[in-house]
């Protein structure tokens, strides 16, 4: 996979020569201004954000002449800006399980994502449970169960279509009974059926919170960074249907602009936990505002 950082950013379409840091200068007028606030609404990162970000570039500014890497420079630093407040790995706590309900639409990554995670926390000396709430696919369950073995984890299953409640409280019992460190549940993905799925994700924290009145003390939303502006409204469904607390953002390693990442960061400000750059076992990686606002720009 090709790293985060050496992919070709979004400003090399504007300036089609590769920039030496001797190259002219241009002056930041109306019209550069303008192309650089295309690029970066076509970078996914929404116009308000896109336009939020040129204005602050261009901020006391304009008719000075700046060299393309002075742009590129200033622009990473705008994003990084955006971004530095959201970058917050995953918190821990000493509380035995810590319960992690893990939601998303289907396809977004959140099978992956669960077994890289359960392997970081294992690789940690973490002791992990997964449970397969996603019991209405017996895909998914098998998948889940694939990744657990990657991960030497154990995965907890029910028959197809049994209530993902009832697993969720057997899970916690066997977690707690066996000193776990982590509850991790997957839940099934079903936005076509949104007062189902709403349902569903609250019986489930209802049960687990006869076990734990705290539980679940992360629910992770599982986000494809490649649906671009589609994410946010992903966030917006799911923020009303479950209680958010992070966000994991997968395939960033694909041809995905990622500027919806900023978009999602200056709209809700819910922290980046994680990103996904790949299809294997350790291509999970802690979200650098930095190092994404670099790879961003190009
Ligand atoms: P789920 O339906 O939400 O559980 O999604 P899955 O975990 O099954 O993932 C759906 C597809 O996306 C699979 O083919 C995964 O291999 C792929 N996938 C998940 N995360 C990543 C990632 O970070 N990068 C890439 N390239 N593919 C990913």
């Amino acid at each position: 996979n090709e790293p985060l950082a050496e992919r070709p950013g979004f400003l090399g379409r504007l300036f089609k020569r590769p920039a030496a840091p001797s190259a002219p200068r241009r002056v930041l007028d109306d019209a550069m201004l303008e192309s650089l606030e295309e690029l970066l609404i076509q970078s996914d990162m929404g116009v308000d954000t896109a336009l939020r970000v040129a204005a602050n570039l261009a901020e006391g500014r304009m008719g000075r002449k700046l060299s393309v890497p002075e742009i590129k420079d200033l622009l990473a630093g705008e994003v990084a800006r955006i971004m530095e407040p959201v970058a917050k790995p995953m918190p821990l706590y000493k509380t035995k399980p810590q319960v992690v309900l893990v939601v998303g639409v289907n396809g977004s990554g959140k099978t992956t994502t669960i077994g890289k995670l359960a392997s970081q926390f294992r690789a940690a000396g973490k002791k992990v449970v997964i449970a397969a709430g996603d019991t209405f696919r017996a895909a998914a369950v098998e998948q889940l169960q694939v990744w657990g073995e990657r991960a030497g984890v154990p995965v907890m299953t029910a028959p197809e279509g049994s209530d993902p409640a009832s697993l969720a409280f057997d899970a916690m019992t066997k977690a707690q009974a066996e000193g776990a460190d982590l509850l991790m549940i997957d839940t099934a993905g079903r936005l076509q059926n949104r007062q189902d799925l709403m349902e569903e994700l609250a019986k489930i924290v209802r049960v687990i919170r006869k076990k734990d009145p705290d539980a679940p003390h992360n629910t992770l939303l599982v986000l494809d960074a490649t649906t671009g502006q589609n994410a946010l409204s992903q966030v917006d469904i799911f923020r009303k249907i479950a209680d958010v607390s992070g966000l994991v953002m997968t395939k960033l390693d694909g041809t995905a602009k990622g500027g919806v990442l900023v978009a999602l960061a200056d709209k809700f400000g819910l922290p980046i936990h994680a990103i996904g750059v790949g299809e294997q076992i350790d291509d999970l990686s802690p979200f650098d505002p930095e190092e994404f606002a670099r790879a961003l720009v190009g």
